[in-house]
This record gives structure tokens, C-alpha cells and sequence, in this order.
């Protein structure tokens, strides 16, 4: 165990569920859910957000009558489909906990983790993510597209990503409190939390099939959701634009010099060399030229984020004060 954690109690948990047209399995979320927090409550308060994503099925009014039978059971509902990363941000937003675990509704990630990530957060880690061991039930393509996407997120965004690891996690109230603060408008959750750092650690398990009803991340989906974990934590693109434009320059000027060469020693026709000298070169410069203003494009976003310069975990001998100076 890392020596300079500090262990603490659980006293009041919140479980995130983000909803989207999962009408057909939330009786099963119900009574899962009611059995888990039954067997739970000695050890601590507990809690239940259930954020409504705009679902047009019947998911609401389920959620309504499941909010009027339980006092421990809050609802928020968006007033149309605003996607999962906003769903689980106001889940967060909402939640009361000093630890909040965010869950999928379908329950593909399982309860019995969560006793396991509490006695993680106990000993002093502030993000438990669940670490899919194996995925039952996906066909070839996801699990494949799913291997590769990590391990592209690990490459161009950031190494502390850990690969095979969704939304499934506990995070402490301090950790969800700086999420919460983040006001940047593309959420890539996973990729926030690996960038907040504090101690964090995984918990293997192995993710259950769905259920019911279908997956809500179709392919056009998925992608957009790796377009958008790639372009809002990396300027990754933008540099592979200025290399390869930097590769043309080089290819263009050395054309050019053959160009010269094959003029100097009469084997071109009037107009040849000046046209190949200028195609060579242009294409280069115009790509260099590209990936410049698109660094500083890059760099105008990475402000625009207003995140912190850095977070401090903890400090010895330091007043609050002294930071204000
Ligand atoms: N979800 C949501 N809004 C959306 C899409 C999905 O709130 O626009 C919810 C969905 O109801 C589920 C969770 O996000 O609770 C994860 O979605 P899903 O299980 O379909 O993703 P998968 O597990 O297939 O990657
Ligand atoms: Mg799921």
C-alpha cells in the first residue's frame, strides 16, 4: 500500500446512473438496486441519481414513481437526449456523496465491484475505475475497436488513461468537486479524471452482456466519442499536419534541386522547371503554414478550457494565506 495515503471512512456513497431509453431493464435496475443498498445499509448512507437523458420511452415515468417510493432515490431529468457525458456531469453535479460511483443503467458493470472500490477509497485512493478484464456478450468489432481506441487514447491524449477502462468508477467528493469546476463544454470524462491525477488505482472485473434493449453507442457513436476524447485533449492532429507538412517541404526542395540539375543540363522543355519548382515547394509550405496557425488555434482551445495551471493534494508547514500572496 502507498505509504502516503491516508485512510478514511465511507459514511455517505452515491451511485450516478445516466438513462437513456432503458425502460425494458430498469425494473431489473430497481430491484438490484434495492437488494445491493439493503445489504448495505449498516456500513453507510446511501444515495441513488438517476439523471433522465431525454429518453422518449417509457424510462421517466418509471423514474418518477421509483423517486415518490424512495426519499433515497433523486431524479434529474434533461429536457431532450444531451448524450452520456452530460448525463454523468449532472449526475456528479447532483450527487451528495463523499464518494459517488457512476454506474450504466443496464448494469453491464456490476454492483459487486463496488464493494471492492470502497475499500479502495477507504485505504486513500481517490479514483477506483473498474479495469474490464473481459467483455461478454460484444461482438468482434467492438471489443476490437474498443482495444484499439485505448491504446490510441493512451498514444496521442495522455499516458495515464488506463486502457480498458470506461466511465465505471468511484471518485471521491474532493476529485468530483474539481470535475465539477472543469467548465469545458467537450467532456471527455475518463480523460479529466486521468488529468486530475490524485492517488488512483483499478479494480479488475469482468463486464456483463446487456441485458436488455440495445447498446446506445452505435458505431457512428463511438467514433465521434474517440474523435472528440482525441481533438479535446491533444493538439496531437494539428502536429501530425506540420510534420508531414515539414516531410513535403523537404521532398519539394529536394525535387526542385533535380529540376535545376535537369535544366542546367538542357533535358527540359521552357517552363518545365520554374512549374516544378513551385508545385514542389508549395504543397509543403502550405501544410507547414496549416499546422503553425493550427497550434495556435490549439493553444487558444487549451485556454479557453479555464482549467487549473495544477492541483495541489496536499502541503506541510503552508497556510491557505500563503497561497493568496
Ligand atoms: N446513455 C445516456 N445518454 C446517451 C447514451 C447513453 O444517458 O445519449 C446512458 C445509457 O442509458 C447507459 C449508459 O449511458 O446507462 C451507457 O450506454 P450504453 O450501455 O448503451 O453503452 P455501452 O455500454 O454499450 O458502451
Ligand atoms: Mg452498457
Amino acid at each position: 500500500m502507498n505509504c502516503a495515503l491516508e485512510p478514511r471512512k465511507a459514511r455517505r456513497l452515491s451511485l450516478v446512473f445516466p438513462i437513456y431509453n432503458e425502460a425494458e431493464g430498469l425494473p431489473y435496475l430497481r430491484r438490484e438496486v434495492e437488494r445491493w443498498m439493503g445489504e448495505q445499509e449498516e456500513r453507510m448512507e446511501m444515495e441513488v441519481v438517476l439523471v433522465d437523458d431525454g429518453s422518449t420511452d417509457a424510462s421517466l415515468p418509471f423514474c418518477i414513481d421509483w423517486a415518490r417510493d424512495d426519499a433515497r432515490i433523486r431524479l434529474v431529468s434533461f429536457s431532450r437526449n444531451f448524450g452520456h457525458q452530460a448525463a454523468v456531469s449532472a449526475g456528479l453535479r447532483y450527487a451528495t456523496g463523499d464518494a459517488v460511483v457512476i454506474m450504466d443503467a443496464d448494469l453491464q458493470d456490476p454492483l459487486h465491484v463496488v464493494p471492492e472500490m470502497i475499500r479502495r477509497y477507504e485505504e486513500g485512493y481517490d479514483v477506483v475505475y473498474g479495469q474490464r478484464r473481459e467483455r461478454r456478450g460484444e461482438t468482434f468489432f467492438k471489443k476490437a475497436s474498443a482495444w484499439l481506441f485505448y491504446r490510441l487514447l493512451r498514444y496521442c491524449v495522455h499516458r495515464s488513461i488506463p486502457a480498458d477502462t470506461g466511465d465505471f468508477r468511484l471518485v471521491s467528493r474532493r476529485c468530483v468537486d474539481i470535475v465539477n469546476a472543469m467548465p469545458e463544454k467537450h467532456r471527455f470524462l475518463r480523460g479529466m479524471f486521468a488529468w486530475i491525477g490524485f492517488p488512483q488505482i483499478a479494480v479488475p472485473y469482468v463486464r456483463d452482456e446487456r441485458r436488455f434493449g440495445a447498446t446506445k453507442y452505435p458505431l457512428h457513436k463511438m467514433l465521434r466519442f474517440a474523435w472528440t476524447g482525441i481533438t479535446s485533449f491533444s493538439s496531437y492532429p494539428i502536429k501530425l499536419v506540420s510534420l508531414l507538412g515539414l516531410c513535403f517541404a523537404l521532398f519539394g526542395f529536394a525535387g526542385c534541386l533535380y529540376a535545376l540539375v535537369c535544366h542546367m543540363a538542357g533535358l527540359t522543355v521552357q517552363g518545365w522547371t520554374s512549374l516544378i519548382c513551385l508545385q514542389a515547394l508549395m504543397g509543403g509550405v502550405v501544410l507547414l503554414a496549416i499546422g503553425i496557425t493550427g497550434d495556435y488555434v490549439g493553444k487558444i482551445f487549451e485556454e479557453l478550457k479555464f482549467r487549473p495551471l495544477y492541483l495541489v493534494e496536499k502541503t506541510f508547514n503552508v497556510e491557505e494565506e500563503d497561497a493568496k500572496r
